[in-house]
């Protein structure tokens, strides 16, 4: 096989996203699967399907269309906000698409009107996050516009926190957001039927929380692949945290000095190495680097430490479990270092295939 490659089990899948779909149910929370971090890999948009999943949401229009043309069986929704220019694939491709602005929404309604469709629309309203929303004071003069809009429906309303500056989804800004529903339901006599509390930080206040008043969905994609929630990074019980691991191979293991030889200036990225004299070491060369995974985001799966990285190299100190040219190695993953390496054109993709039907 290949190496590198992204090892990626689709029984562990299948089983992390069950047990959300199940624990999220119980709540009355339905999940939206979200697939940008795999680039709407069909085969992991599939076994969410199959896991209970009936929604799914992506960020890029590419992924969606890559999901549609692969006719998975699945509500498909744009989760980023479009630009106008995409409005005839959104129609063409997106079941629904989160909006903020009125021109976009424009656009996508005079789009929707040429194919003879009606196109559904999520709002995004920002409770604090600063990220992509329309403000509070703002919303209800957007739907007072949207509603006169032809071809466009708006089907509900979604909030996103915790990604741009880590604010928490707390009993005081989901009880906020869930009261807005109702307010402009009342105020417009429109129904809001989905209204999507957030993503994978929601975990705790999903769990944790009896009144979830009006939010009946939320959007996860680090919680079903990594088994995390995302405010803590805390493990979520039950659930596999190696559902997705990076396997590449050894092409140097030497023993060498700790430390280099000659004047330091600075290194490929203008950084200046600082170290320390640790003897004589086993360092081994894995072929992945900078080009292929954000370094940062990679723990071993066996007991070396990583030394550095350069665009192609990672340098290990391998003498306590010493490794040898052509073995392989295994790292897990955090989320830039799955959307990294997913995206990496170097790196493939090796699907675990359950032993019997799921
Ligand atoms: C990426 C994204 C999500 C999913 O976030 P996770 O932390 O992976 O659960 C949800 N909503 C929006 C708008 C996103 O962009």
């Amino acid at each position: 096989m290949k190496t590198p490659y992204l090892e990626i089990d689709l029984s562990k899948l299948h089983s992390n996203a069950k047990k959300l779909v199940t624990m999220f149910g119980a709540r009355g929370v339905e999940i939206t699967g979200v697939t940008k971090s795999v680039l709407g890999e069909p085969i992991i948009a599939n076994c969410l399907v199959s896991a209970g999943i009936s929604s799914l949401g992506d960020s890029r229009l590419e992924n969606i269309i890559r999901m549609r043309n692969a006719n998975v069986q699945a509500l498909l929704t744009l989760i980023r906000t479009p630009s106008a220019r995409e409005a005839h694939d959104i129609v063409t491709y997106a079941d629904v698409s989160f909006n903020t602005e009125l021109s976009v929404i424009a656009e996508l309604s005079k789009t929707a009107i040429k194919q003879k469709k009606t196109h559904d629309i999520i709002l995004m309203v920002e409770m604090g996050d600063l990220r992509e929303g329309i403000l509070r004071q703002d919303l209800g003069r957007t739907i007072e516009a949207v509603i006169q809009m032809k071809g466009v429906r708006i089907i509900g309303l979604g909030t996103n926190l915790a990604c741009f500056n880590g604010i928490k989804p707390t009993r005081y800004n989901m009880d906020h957001f869930s009261r807005l529903t109702e307010t402009y339901e009342r105020k417009y006599g429109i129904q809001l039927r989905i209204i999507s509390g957030g993503n994978s930080a929601n975990f705790d206040w999903v769990i944790g929380n009896d009144n979830k008043g009006r939010i009946n969905n939320v959007r996860l994609g680090e919680a079903i692949l990594l088994g995390r929630e995302t405010l803590s990074r805390k493990h979520i019980d039950g659930l596999h945290l190696d559902a997705i691991s990076l396997v590449a191979e050894i092409i140097e293991s030497k023993i060498k000095p700790s430390l280099p030889e000659g004047e330091t200036g600075q290194d490929a990225f203008g950084n200046t190495p600082v170290l320390e004299d640790k003897g004589e070491m086993l360092r081994s060369i894995v072929a992945l680097g900078k080009q292929d995974v954000d370094v940062a985001g990679l723990i071993p799966m066996t007991d070396v430490d990583i030394l550095g990285s350069s665009s192609d190299h990672i340098l290990l100190d391998a003498t306590r479990a010493p490794l040898r040219v052509g073995d392989q190695i295994r790292f897990s993953v955090n989320y830039a270092a799955l959307l990294s390496s997913m995206t990496s054109p170097f790196v493939g993709s090796v699907f675990i295939q359950p032993d019997g039907p799921l």
